[in-house]
């Protein structure tokens, strides 16, 4: 069986998205793409992350051609494959129908970034990406337009696409994401105006993060 510990990593983080309150059923997909070989461990297509065992995770190239599984990859192929072909800095990629980052989506707003978490994690306000219809090359194109150089977007009438280094730093701007939209949210609820932080403090603790938050050796310390 081809790249077992990135399969398994996918596994994990799709029931994670369940366990997290992100997604229901089969709701979404993630990928993360060796360095190595360039090969792709995505999510098949259908399948309840409940029910999902390592061997589900199907490996496709890097234009969405299948070289190993007994599945289809997510119908939603295209939006994680652009990223593989078009930025090298992204070696992994979420897609969830998160709820509250959704109502941003659906009132067509950007997330602002109101807590640490969100400046350090996301860097910046959560555009939206206008609505294309899934599965296709247009939404692929549009998602990747819209989200520039940054790690989240929001997918008009449909839900969030956050990308990273890693599979854990992808997942981390998902939560960062939606945490940032929940508290807004809540906040607004208690008739307030929720104060986002100073654009230059976000692009500062952005800064620091990708440059001090990644594993570290013992000798690095
Ligand atoms: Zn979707």
């Amino acid at each position: 069986m081809l790249l077992p510990e990135y399969r398994q990593e996918v596994l994990e983080k799709a029931q994670q998205t369940v366990i997290d309150g992100l997604a229901y059923g089969a709701g979404g997909n993630l990928s993360v793409q060796d360095p190595e070989t360039g090969l792709i461990a995505i999510t098949p297509s259908a399948i309840e992350y409940a029910k999902m065992i390592v061997e589900d995770i199907v490996i496709i190239d890097a234009h969405g051609k299948v070289i190993e599984g007994k599945w289809g990859p997510t119908s939603e192929t295209p939006m994680h494959t652009i990223f593989y072909r078009e930025r090298d800095d992204v070696r992994a990629v979420v897609h969830t129908h998160a709820p509250y980052a959704s109502v941003f989506a659906i009132i067509n707003e950007p997330i602002p970034m109101v807590v640490a978490e969100a400046a350090l994690c996301v860097g910046g306000p959560v555009q939206v990406a206008p609505y294309t219809r899934p599965g296709t090359d247009e939404l692929a194109q549009v998602v990747l337009e819209t989200i520039g150089s940054g790690v989240s977007v929001l997918l008009g009438q449909h839900g969030m696409i956050t990308v990273g280094r890693s599979l854990d730093e992808a997942y981390s701007a998902t939560i960062a994401t939606e945490v940032s939209a929940r508290l807004t949210i809540l906040a607004r609820s208690m008739g307030a105006a929720p104060l986002a932080i100073d654009r230059q403090e976000v692009a500062e603790l952005r800064e620091m993060y990708l440059k001090h938050y990644h594993p570290t050796s013992s000798d690095e310390r």
